[in-house]
């Protein structure tokens, strides 16, 4: 099959070794042209999918795949697959336990407190002590839950259906998990339905003092709301991947507030070497006629 590598955002060089000797009687494109079947992308540029009238398969190389859908060049009747990659579920597992923790050992005051000279221990609670409301129960979050709960954290997840993930507790009502959860994690997928749902309103039913730690997208929250809840002292702390305006602007507050911790849209990256016998399985099943692993919703939006 002719298969097109046209990821936007994806380095050639780190991808094509592995995807030829994975799929060795495969031929590789790295621009369309009309004989492509599969489509490899992640960010693509505007036009990618004008004209390629053979295209029978588009495998996604990130997790999320609002942009995509939101290309109006993306074609409506080809299945499209969003990766599900092992080596990024891991990294986006051990991102979320380091804020989780940097937030429950009190690090995060301990930076402040060395700034200012100040010798200053505070008191210790014990992870059974909090509740970690995990907002998005999927590939992601169900294994961030997992992990949270195996460090002792009470742990409570939230998606559309009721989940039973051994000791985490779910709710399907987003008002409970957040008045329940003195930390928050955010791994919903950008949707109609999830866009801002961190805001003003919601926030406000996070107990006193609670952490937010937002590494889905930066669409979820409203950032002014954010501010206004950390500047008045009802938040304590928010760990920030993911932002409206991406890379961050300058000058927007978030680089130098003290209740803001700031990374580079790195929580997870995709990882070649876990995610190309994915890739290669997929269009596997595609060649034999079969189903592939992780198709979206393409009319529904998700
Ligand atoms: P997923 O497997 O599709 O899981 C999404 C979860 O969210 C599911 O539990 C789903 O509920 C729940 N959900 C969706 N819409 C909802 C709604 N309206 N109300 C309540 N729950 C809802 O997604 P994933 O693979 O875990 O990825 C989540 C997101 O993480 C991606 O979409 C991407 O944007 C982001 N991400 C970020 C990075 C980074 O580096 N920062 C890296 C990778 C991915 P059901 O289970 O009931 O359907």
């Amino acid at each position: 099959m002719k298969i097109l590598f046209a990821s936007g955002g994806e380095d050639p060089e780190r991808w094509l070794p592995g995807l030829t000797k994975a799929l060795p009687h495969d031929e590789f494109a790295l621009e369309p042209n009309p004989g492509v079947e599969v489509a490899l992308v992640a960010n693509p540029a505007a036009g990618t999918f004008e004209n390629l009238p053979s295209l029978r398969f588009i495998q996604a190389l990130w997790m999320g795949v609002e942009k995509l859908l939101a290309d109006p060049s993306l074609p409506r009747n080809v299945p499209l697959a969003r990766l599900i990659d092992p080596g990024m579920v891991a990294a986006m597992t051990e991102t979320v336990l380091a804020h989780a923790l940097d937030w429950h050992r009190h690090h995060y005051r301990y930076r402040a407190q060395q700034a200012e000279r100040r010798w200053k221990p505070l008191p210790q609670l014990m992870a059974g002590d909090r509740t970690i409301g995990v907002l998005g129960l999927g590939a992601l979050g169900a294994d961030a839950a997992q992990a949270l709960r195996a460090h002792g954290f009470r742990v409570l997840g939230w998606s559309r259906r009721a989940k039973s993930l051994i000791g985490v507790d779910s709710s399907t009502e987003l008002s409970e998990v957040l008045r329940r959860s003195q930390a928050v994690v955010c791994l919903l997928p950008l949707t109609t339905e999830t866009r801002n749902i961190l805001n003003e309103k919601t926030l406000s039913l996070l107990p006193e003092g609670a952490c937010v730690i937002n590494v889905a997208r930066g669409g979820h929250v409203v950032e002014k709301d954010l501010l206004a809840a950390l500047d008045s002292g009802r938040l304590s702390h928010a760990y920030l991947d993911v932002f409206e305006t991406e890379p961050l602007p300058a000058e927007h507050p978030f680089w130098t507030h003290p209740k803001v911790t700031v990374t580079p849209h790195i929580a997870a990256l995709t990882e070649p070497r876990t995610s190309i016998p994915k890739i290669a399985a997929n269009i596997e099943r595609v060649r034999q006629g079969e189903k592939p692993e992780g198709l979206v919703d393409v009319a529904a939006g998700y």
